[in-house]
Formats: C-alpha cells, structure tokens, sequence
C-alpha cells in the first residue's frame, strides 16, 4: 500500500519507463528532482507533465513519504517550467488527479502544467 491507501507503486508504468529512458519524451527540463515532458495527447497548446525522479504513486504519497528538498526541489522545478515556458505573465494552471475518483491513469506522481489559451472555469 502507498501512503495515499492506493497500490503500491509499480515500477513498470509508462512514467518510470520514460524516467529510466525506455520510452522517449519530448523533454522540457530535467533536474536531480523532476523531469518535465510534453503530454503525448495536448489538450491546451502547452501541455506538460512534471514528474518527480522517486517513486510515489501519487500527490498524497509524495507529499507524505518523500524529503523536505525532494519535495522543494520539485515545486522549485515547476516554477522554473512555467516561467521558462513563458506562461509566468498570462498565467496557467497546475492539476494533479488522484486515484480511481481523481481520474489518475498513470500511477506515478505528476502534476499537469496547462496554458497557452485561456482556460475554463475548474468544473468537477
Ligand atoms: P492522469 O490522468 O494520470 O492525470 O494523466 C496522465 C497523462 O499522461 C495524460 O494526459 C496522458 O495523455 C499522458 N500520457 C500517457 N501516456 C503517455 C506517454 O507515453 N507519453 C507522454 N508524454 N504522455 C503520456
């Protein structure tokens, strides 16, 4: 069980796979922390994943298990996407899903990166 009550994590889905460099990406920044890739199926004109390099199935087992400057280091990675990005002056939208009611698919830690356009009111 991870922290979050979810299964534990499987090292064999697609977001490990892309961190070890099985699957390629369309890389947007890569520190000791996180790794930011471009979404394989955009749904805003910038879509971008941003992982953290350990092992957590989800934003609650990240945010619970993982270390002060792990946890730092990859909000600090976040930033530095968006304003590198150039979405810092018009703004955008950070989302992560959890579990099977969040809508998660992928079953490692990520957090999406939208904008580009303005978006829509968040609607449940
Ligand atoms: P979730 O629903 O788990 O929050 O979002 C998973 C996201 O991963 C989806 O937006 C999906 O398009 C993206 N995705 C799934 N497989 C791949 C892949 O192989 N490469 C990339 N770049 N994105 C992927």
């Amino acid at each position: 069980m991870s922290v979050s009550g979810l299964p534990p994590y499987d090292p064999q889905n697609i977001f490990a796979r892309i961190l070890r460099g099985e699957i390629p990406c369309k890389r947007v920044h890569e520190d000791e922390f996180a790794l930011a890739f471009h979404d394989i199926n955009p749904l805003t004109p910038t879509h971008v994943l941003v992982i953290p390099k350990g092992e957590y199935v989800s934003a609650a087992d990240f945010h619970g298990s993982a270390d002060d400057a792990a946890i730092a280091g990859f909000w600090r990675a976040v930033g530095k996407v968006a304003r590198d990005l150039g979405l810092e002056g018009s703004g955008y939208r950070i989302l992560s899903n959890m579990g099977p009611d969040g809508g998660q698919e992928v079953p490692h830690f990520h957090v999406h990166l939208f904008g580009g356009r303005r978006l829509g009111r968040m609607m449940p």
